[in-house]
């Protein structure tokens, strides 16, 4: 590592801390203005307008997409991309900083994933670059990318499709978390595809002999998967939502019916396999209720491909950087929250962070050691995409108390607190740490870049999303 790095380093963390209070309140505001996938209308102009009066060069409706908007400051030299995310989640309304179920709206949206921290959090990292980049005068270029629809619209992946990060060198990201650390790689492929049974209406008393139902080949169609579920790969996973059941009248023959598949595996030559079984099952469904059906793919995404080198880079700044420092408020504020999870919420945290459990802690108080045995559950992210055509690291930043289970009101509810604050502003300078660390030594790009090649050397990129398949634009709109 080049002598003055490290001085460097420090100098950005100044520059973080000096524009914290404008980020916090943007993070606010966003936590309070809850959007869906692809809805994201004012958080994007939100951050759009922020990008503007930071001086960024702003380009909006990326790959067609309304609420994608990127950001770019500087000239020459290196590319460093910072992704931000700004949907919500429905049905997790919630108020900020009480600990019982208490909706802001009924049934309304709410941050229960922490996209309020996570866009302005990197956006914050992104500007400090941006202004350490100016006032020393360095080469290199980075862009805050505002990637929308995270929660199952794929954005991501249709912006790499349209070639927006064809020029990165590096790309660098987070997500609110228990704890604070590198965040592991690892994550699921996967695919979203409605499947619409179309039959006959009839009398269902009078001529049921003429009607042929659609709801009954949606019925038949889960049953096949639910029997399938056991001759599934060990880390796959099925589920799926009734999207329209036919109707709420049980004496008319439901001449329609669609239910919405999410099918989930490893990587995607374990995923498309299933997916294929998946289909046959649903014809299956038609032929057995001569009813035909017609499919959609609303999404899909590829899983996470690990950095080394960027791993150690980020590791590196966070040991330089220290925990995060919480104060007996926050800690007080996460017991109250605690106190609402069960202990086997609070030990899967701490499994997935490979950490023994410590059951009096409230907040995180460390750093997860880069090699810690990581085991529990495994989601899946759009960042995925980015991952394999761009080194790609990600950080967790702890924001809330240890073990709150994400998409839960009790997530929603600690996105204000001033522990998801202080949060968000230290996971900020990891980043900017690591994305200024690597400017300065561009042998870590190069060995980032060497690391993608070996690890996709025999299975190339190849974009999940079918040819013809477009942003569900919609998607989040109720049928
Ligand atoms: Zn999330």
């Amino acid at each position: 590592m080049p002598t003055n790095v490290p001085t460097q380093v420090d100098e950005i963390w100044r520059l973080v801390d000096a524009k914290r209070d404008s980020f916090i309140a943007l993070s606010d505001r966003i936590w309070g203005m809850p959007e869906l996938a692809y809805g994201e209308l004012r958080s994007a102009a939100e951050h759009a307008a922020v990008l503007e009066q930071e001086g960024f060069r702003v380009t909006t409706g990326i790959a067609g997409i309304p609420t994608a908007v990127v950001g770019e400051a500087g000239d020459d030299g290196p590319v460093i991309a910072f992704l931000g995310e700004f949907d919500a989640l429905p049905g997790l309304s919630q108020e900020a900083g009480v600990p019982e179920p208490r909706p802001v709206a009924a049934n309304g949206n709410g941050h229960g994933c922490g996209h309020n921290l996570l866009g302005a959090g990197a956006l914050l990292a992104a500007t400090a670059v941006k202004d350490h980049l100016a006032s020393r005068q360095l080469a290199g270029r980075v862009r805050y990318y505002g990637c929308p629809a995270e929660e199952g619209g794929a954005a991501k992946g249709f912006m790499v499709r349209s070639g927006a990060f064809d020029d990165v060198d590096i790309a660098i990201t987070w997500h609110p978390s228990s704890f604070s650390g590198v965040k592991d790689a690892v994550s699921l492929a996967n695919t979203r595809i409605d499947f619409t049974f179309s039959g006959r209406a009839a009398h269902a008393a009078a001529a049921p002999h003429l009607g042929r139902s659609a709801l009954d080949a949606v019925e038949l169609m889960n049953v096949g998967v639910n029997f399938m579920r056991e001759h599934m790969p060990r880390t796959a996973r099925v589920h799926y939502a009734l999207l329209d059941a036919g109707g709420i009248a049980p004496n008319v023959v439901q001449a329609r019916a669609t239910v919405r598949y999410l099918i989930r595996a490893s990587d995607l030559s374990e995923l498309n396999p299933l997916v294929e079984w998946v289909r046959s099952i649903a014809q299956g469904a038609a032929l057995m209720t001569q009813t035909t059906v017609e499919t959609t793919v609303v999404s899909a995404v590829s899983n996470l491909v690990r950095n080394e080198p960027l791993e150690r880079l980020m590791h590196d700044t966070f040991v330089r950087l220290g925990p995060p420092e919480f104060d007996e408020e926050d800690r007080g504020v996460a017991a109250m929250f605690q106190a609402t999870l069960t202990p086997e919420d609070i030990a899967e945290a701490y499994a997935r962070a490979g950490l023994p459990v410590q059951a009096d802690k409230t907040m995180c108080d460390l750093l997860v050691p880069l090699e810690a045995p990581r085991a529990g559950g495994a989601g899946s992210t759009d960042v995925g995409d980015v991952s394999w055509v761009v080194p790609t690291v990600q950080a967790s930043g702890a924001t809330c108390a240890i073990g709150t289970p994400f998409h839960t009101w009790q997530l929603t509810a600690q996105g204000k607190t001033a522990a998801a604050h202080k949060g968000m502003v230290h996971t900020a300078k990891a980043m900017a740490g690591t994305a200024v660390a690597a400017l300065l030594d561009p042998a870590v790009i190069d060995e980032a870049r060497a690391s993608l090649r070996r690890r996709t050397a025999d299975r190339p990129y190849v974009c999940p999303l079918p040819a013809g398949v477009e942003p569900a634009l919609d998607m989040s709109r109720q049928p």
